[in-house]
């Protein structure tokens, strides 16, 4: 089956997001299957951890909500990374709704994640998908709330619309990542018979839209007697941990805090006479799903004559 018709074919309807994915390849009207995207992203600080709160109506279904991440989570050069948070600030919110279809997810605006996905896990159920089907559906949905359309949507979808909240969305070609896709997880059809979640060029156009950034050191490069410094990486991996050091640290240097954060605090301990050391400082970023990678800054320790 493919989305309703009333729902695809106005320009005023809702333009992507009513999904039922039950064929066994991408729409049988479409006259172009490449990836695609609203041309709304989310800013770079935004998309290091999206987090997802599960709404108690589909926390029976946490499990495939998990899956669904560990699809997206698992391309480690991109810039993008899920996570559950269970209370506080959230950015998407998934919850099990009576909608038409299978699912329905907001599309991004103003460097936000679209912030609702909406699954009807009751049609699911009745279609006898299975727990990875599922996931699958609700991995699709969170490409919609990163801002990727339907793969298939040519001929089939109109190319500028809305989302149910009014929010625009085109479709627009994805940079670097042309071609047919008839694998993708953005297809209307055969997204929940994939066998391996994301296609290669589902990967591909992730990649270049959420290319993962280079990380480096911000900060003073000389560091005087008795006073306190301030480091911060930019460009942190999504869920690193940063493991801070200076190659052979004087004495004179303590860290005040900072250890295991993007931020490190530097005390510069009182010393007298004049001298200057070159020093290294390094920060070990490690992520869950990358390997880790060291950054290095180089800096000065110089002693001064105060008494
Ligand atoms: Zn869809």
């Amino acid at each position: 089956m493919k989305i309703p018709e009333n729902k695809s074919l106005k320009v005023e309807a809702p333009i992507i997001l009513q999904d039922k994915l039950m064929s066994t390849g991408p729409n049988a009207g479409s006259s172009k299957i490449s990836q695609s995207y609203t041309g709304y992203l989310v800013s770079s600080t935004n998309r290091l951890n999206f987090r997802i709160s599960i709404d108690p109506s589909i926390a029976a279904f946490t499990n495939e909500i998990n899956d669904a991440i560990s699809i997206w989570n698992g391309v480690p050069e991109s810039g993008i990374s899920f996570s559950i948070v269970s209370s506080g600030t959230f950015d998407i919110v998934i919850v099990n709704q009576a909608i038409n279809g299978y699912g329905l997810a907001r599309i991004p605006l103003n460097g936000n994640a679209g912030n609702l996905v909406r699954i009807n896990t009751q049609n699911i159920i009745n279609d006898g998908l299975n727990p990875n089907q599922m996931s699958t559906v609700i991995a699709h949905e969170l490409g919609h709330s990163i801002g990727f359309r339907h793969t298939d949507w040519e001929g089939v979808e109109s190319f500028s619309g809305t989302d149910d909240v009014g929010k625009p969305g085109d479709a627009l070609d994805v940079p670097n990542a042309a071609g047919t896709d008839v694998g993708s997880i953005m297809n209307m059809g055969a997204n929940n018979i994939l066998p391996n979640g994301l296609s290669t060029k589902d990967i591909l156009a992730l990649v270049n839209l959420y290319p993962l950034g280079t990380p480096k050191i911000n900060g003073t490069g000389i560091l005087r007697a008795n006073k306190t410094y301030t480091f911060t990486t930019t460009y942190v991996w999504p869920n690193s941990v940063i493991d801070w050091s200076i190659n052979g640290k004087p004495a004179s240097i303590s860290f005040a805090n900072g250890q295991g954060t993007g931020t490190l605090t530097v005390n510069v301990n009182n010393n007298v006479g004049e001298y200057s050391e070159d020093l290294e400082l390094l920060a070990k970023m490690t992520s869950n799903n990358r390997n880790y990678i060291i950054l290095s800054k180089y800096i000065i320790l110089q002693g001064s004559k105060c008494k």
